[in-house]
This record gives C-alpha cells, sequence and structure tokens, in this order.
C-alpha cells in the first residue's frame, strides 16, 4: 500500500513502487521510482538509511534496493526522495517527494529447537573467549561496511541447490539456552557440496572465525554483503572479484555447527536481511 504525500511542483507525477508489495520486519525491499522529470541522480533516506538509486534504462525507473531491520515495529514509514533534475533548457534543480509505506509484522517460527553443540561454544575458556573477542572485532569491523558503487547486478540466486533447514528469524535455544534469532538460512548439504556466490561481489573476507567456521563475506556494493558459514574448503581469497554463480568454497561443518550444512545470511548496512525474500525478488 503506497500514500502519496504531495509535494507542491511535480507531485502527481511520480511513481513510487515496492517489491514485495507486502513490507515485513526483516525483509529486503527494492524501491522502484519513475519521476516527473528527467533525472541527474536520485537519492532518499528509508530508516535512517541513505539510499542511492541506480537508473534502469530498459523501464526508464530508478531503482534501489533496501531492507528493514528485523526490531523495526509495525506502523507507517516515510521514504524520502531527493532528486536532481538534468539541466537542459532550464538549470538543474533539487525536486523532492515522500511516500509512506506500511510495514507489517513478519511471521517467523517460535519453534525452539534444543541443539546439542561442543560446550566451548556455550562455556568457553579464557582463551576462547580472546579468539571469540577477536572474532567479534573482525566482524564489527567488515560486516557494517558501505562500498557506494553498486557490484550486484539481476536477481540473488540460491548458493546451493538443497532443502532448507532452518529459516530466517527462527529462536533456537543451544544446550538450554536461548540464543538470538536465527539471521541467516540454512541449506541442508553434505560436506563438501560446492558453494556459489549469490550474486557478483568482491571478497571482503575469507578466514576462520570462531563461531562461523571458514567464512566467506562476499560484498556487493552499497552496503549489501553475502556471508557463508562453516564452509570446510575456500575457492576465493580476500579481494577477489567474483560473478554471480561462481563457485567460492566447499560446504562443511565448521565453527558452532551440529553438523555440515551452510548457513548464508544477508546483510544490508549493518542490519541482517531474511536471504529467502531477497532471492524471491526480481531484480533489474
Ligand atoms: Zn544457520
Amino acid at each position: 500500500m503506497l500514500f502519496a504525500s504531495l509535494s507542491p511542483l511535480f507531485a502527481a507525477n511520480w511513481t513510487v513502487r515496492a517489491q514485495p508489495a507486502r513490507m515485513v520486519n526483516g525483509a529486503p525491499v527494492l524501491f522502484q521510482v519513475k519521476p516527473p522529470a528527467p533525472l541527474e541522480s536520485l537519492k532518499a533516506t528509508w530508516l535512517e538509511h541513505e539510499l542511492s538509486f541506480s537508473f534502469d534504462p530498459k523501464s526508464r525507473t530508478w531503482f534501489a534496493l533496501a531492507g528493514i531491520n528485523i526490531d523495526t515495529a509495525p506502523g507507517q514509514y516515510a521514504l524520502e526522495l531527493k532528486g536532481e533534475t538534468a539541466a537542459g533548457k532550464t538549470p538543474a534543480k533539487q525536486i523532492s517527494f515522500t511516500s509512506r509505506f506500511n510495514i507489517k509484522r513478519g511471521r517467523y517460527p517460535k519453534i525452539q529447537v534444543a541443539l546439542n553443540v561442543e560446550s566451548k561454544f556455550t562455556e568457553p575458556t579464557p582463551e576462547q573467549q580472546k579468539e571469540i573477542a577477536e572474532a567479534q572485532e573482525i566482524k564489527k569491523d567488515y560486516l557494517n561496511r558501505v562500498t557506494p558503487d553498486r557490484e550486484w547486478s539481476g536477481s540473488f540466486t540460491a548458493p546451493a541447490e538443497a532443502e532448507i533447514s532452518d529459516v530466517f528469524g527462527s529462536q533456537r535455544i543451544f544446550n538450554g539456552t536461548t540464543s538470538s534469532p536465527h539471521l541467516g538460512l540454512d541449506f541442508r548439504v553434505p560436506s563438501g557440496t560446492p558453494v556459489a556466490a549469490m550474486n557478483s561481489g568482491t571478497v571482503l573476507l575469507a578466514r576462520p572465525l570462531f563461531f562461523e567456521g571458514n567464512f566467506v563475506v562476499l560484498d556487493h556494493g552499497q552496503g549489501f554483503l553475502t556471508l557463508y558459514m562453516h564452509l570446510s574448503e575456500f575457492k576465493v581469497k580476500e579481494g577477489d572479484q567474483v560473478k554471480r554463480g561462481e563457485i567460492i568454497g566447499l560446504s562443511g561443518g565448521t565453527g558452532r555447527a551440529t553438523g555440515p550444512h551452510l548457513h548464508v545470511a544477508v546483510r544490508w548496512q549493518g542490519t541482517y536481511l531474511d536471504p529467502s525474500g531477497l532471492m524471491r525478488l526480481r531484480l533489474p
């Protein structure tokens, strides 16, 4: 549902669409905008994030991929668009428009799963605590990075063809202790299964970390990262450029894993989003 608030000039001619039409907390969202005049650039503010739009000449629309934090409360939120018109007969000028969207509460499974993991993951020794702290520093540094240029192009595809064994947002218990919601998607794959890049990007991390095991992070630009955990083998190194579908590693059960599986996560500007929602989006 779109509620357009009209600004004096051009207002009637802005078209703003969101995909999916039903927005929930935790979901990625694609905004597509047809402005009333040819633009040089289009930016927006959405849930305190800055969005930078790209122009798709085929559909003559501007698009930006964004998301909604899983902690965002249901309600109405504004997409504040700011464009700069192309200079021609008249000089360039700023035009703006505000669209409002309803965010509903996502239906995430509340089923609590008792998982048995090695005690080092729930009661780490001081040495392991040091390792965990170092890994946290690395993640704090790398996982919040926003490279301005867009490297992703077209839809995000599955990293493996396999059954889903756990969805995004479910609640889990480790050895009787409730942990935070599951912020990724689990694929049931045996060890040694090739893992494919979900879209084009640059390898930001390819190294072992305490909980993640052998861990690959791809930077797709504009703050979009995809994360691949518990790998048995790396097929890329940090700094490599990869294309969608390229094999980045082999699945495994390294780190905090109850058995071999592939945990995939999507991060956008410091917030985790539902990978299955991202894969459902038809992107330009
Ligand atoms: Zn997982």
